[in-house]
């Protein structure tokens, strides 16, 4: 723990509370929401602070904007329930803007008969997993928090546009801490000098605090403050998402995944011919998937889904020289005109007709993990965890779980008539969500070795995996209960 002398609180104005969570994203929103619909939490002094304004987030609920917004992720059921059952806003999510698939079809770029189908029947449920967007989920949860104010729920505050500048800790040497009982609080000392971080923003004011959450993303300056370290490894790949029209309605409510040498390429139903798409690539390609013309753009991702990779390449070769190049639309058509009707019906995603404007972005891909979430008085959820790779959508529905985990050790802690902040209550946390994490971030990170290389023999060797997966229902059917986090 990082010891800083810090005694100039006295003309600053400190307000003390017993939670503060850094982060205004799904994690944070979802954390806050969480304690005060607890009913043994609901009582606790919470402040979240959010460095961006999140007035987007809060007039999304009663004025959503007409076109998809381009972060979208895909919600386990599991997730879905912590929203509806432990938290409770899933009643204020924008249903007219989610959809439910039932299955997901992945095949292999390097040989198109390696595919493997995943389908909702095989496990007998209602669907696999729902897209959303990331701020239709913020939004239900910032309704959410209103709600329970109308309701008399007190202590939420909630400062956007408010950049944590420094995170200190007030003791003045570690013998000084051994020296103090930390269940004796008396936040009213003018000069505390226990061991509540002081959280110091960029408006002048500082707050000190019994438990400081970090729900502050991958660079976060909690995990930072609290000196845990972070391991893993960029990919040297980026996530280039857009939203996109397919030709029409796919009554078929299937994930289309590909995987290409560069990184696998995503299709994902939205509501009637909308789609959404995630196509992690290398640096060079992401680049040229962002400057590429918009009347080209869908032809390509359409391309990408059915051809082979060395005539990608040549496609991508021309429009590297001239990314309005129109003569690929010809070569294009021409390319997929070698396929029967009827294969590229039946195996193939809907021909991609349209981009939705001002929607393609890109995001570096990482993988990363916290040695612990947990260090005296801090707590770390979400991004600020853990990043992992997204080809298997599991991002956010990690952050979920760990808010569920956390809000259930303060829950037990609370219980115990326990300081919130002690690493005594804190730890319960770590030992139920670390273990899960980390099997899944290994699963991705191998997934994504093993599928983006040309090796031929590994080639070959995962042919022959995905067409021996895909016999064995019994497999499919606990890789599906995994996915969709049952
Ligand atoms: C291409 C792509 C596709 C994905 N697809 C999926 C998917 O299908 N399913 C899924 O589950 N996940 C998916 N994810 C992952 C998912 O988007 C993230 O895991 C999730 O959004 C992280 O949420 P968070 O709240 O933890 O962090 P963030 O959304 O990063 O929020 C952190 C917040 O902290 C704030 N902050 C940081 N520092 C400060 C400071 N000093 N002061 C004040 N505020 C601060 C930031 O402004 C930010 O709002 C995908 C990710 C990518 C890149």
């Amino acid at each position: 723990m990082n010891i800083i002398r810090s005694f100039a609180t006295k003309a600053v104005k400190t307000s003390f509370q017993d939670v503060v969570i850094i982060g205004g994203g799904p994690a944070g929103l979802t954390i806050l929401s969480a304690i005060k619909t607890s009913p043994k939490l609901k009582h606790l002094k919470c402040t979240l602070v959010e460095g961006q304004s999140l007035e987007p987030v809060q007039k999304f609920y009663d004025n959503p904007p007409e076109n998809y917004t381009n972060k979208i992720v895909s919600l386990t059921p599991k997730s879905i329930d912590i929203m509806t059952n432990k938290i409770g806003n899933w009643e204020f999510i924008n249903q007219d803007r989610i959809k439910n698939y039932d299955g997901i079809i992945a095949y292999d770029s390097q040989d198109a008969s390696s595919r493997i189908e995943f389908d909702i029947n095989l496990i007998g449920k209602e669907s696999l997993a729902t897209m959303c967007e990331v701020i239709n989920i913020q939004s239900s949860l910032y309704k959410k928090l209103q709600t329970l104010k109308e309701e008399g729920v007190e202590d939420i505050t909630i400062l956007d546009n408010t950049k944590v500048n420094e995170i200190e800790n007030p003791i003045i040497t570690e013998q000084d801490l051994e020296n103090h009982d930390l269940n004796q609080i008396d936040p009213t000392l003018e000069k505390p000098n226990l061991d509540w971080p002081i959280v110091k923003l960029n408006n002048g004011e500082q707050l000190q605090t019994r438990l400081l959450i970090g729900a502050d993303g991958y660079n976060s300056p909690v995990r930072k403050y609290a000196q845990i370290e972070s391991r893993g490894w960029a990919y040297n790949r980026f996530g280039v998402v857009a939203c996109i029209k397919l030709q029409y309605e796919d009554f078929r409510s299937v994930g289309w995944q590909r995987f290409l040498t560069t990184g696998p390429l995503a299709i994902l139903p939205l509501t009637e011919d909308n789609a959404t798409i995630v196509w992690s690539s290398t640096p060079e390609l992401s680049e040229l998937l962002l400057k590429v013309n918009d009347q080209i753009f869908p032809h390509l991702v359409t391309a990408a889904m059915v051809l082979e990779e060395v005539d990608l390449n040549y496609i991508y070769s021309v429009l590297q020289e001239n990314p309005n190049d129109f003569s690929v639309l010809q070569d294009i058509e021409w390319r997929l005109s070698k396929f029967d009707a009827r294969t590229l019906d039946e195996n193939y995603p809907l021909p991609v007709v349209e981009l939705i404007p001002n929607t393609r972005a890109r995001f570096p891909l990482k993988m990363s993990h916290a040695d612990t979430y947990v260090a005296p008085r801090v707590a770390l959820v979400g991004d600020a965890a853990h990043t992992i790779h997204p080809l298997a959508g599991q991002g956010l529905n990690m952050g979920q779980s760990d808010a569920f985990a956390l809000i259930e050790a303060l829950e037990k802690g609370m219980d115990r008539g326990m300081d919130l902040g002690s690493t005594l209550v804190l730890e319960d946390y770590v030992s139920n969500a670390w273990p899960a994490n980390h099997a899944l971030l290994g699963v991705c990170d191998k997934l994504h070795k093993i599928f983006s290389t040309d090796f031929y023999p590994l080639v070959f060797v995962r042919g022959l995996g995905m067409k021996g997966l895909n016999m064995f229902d019994e497999v499919k059917s606990l890789m599906m209960k995994t996915i969709s986090g049952r």
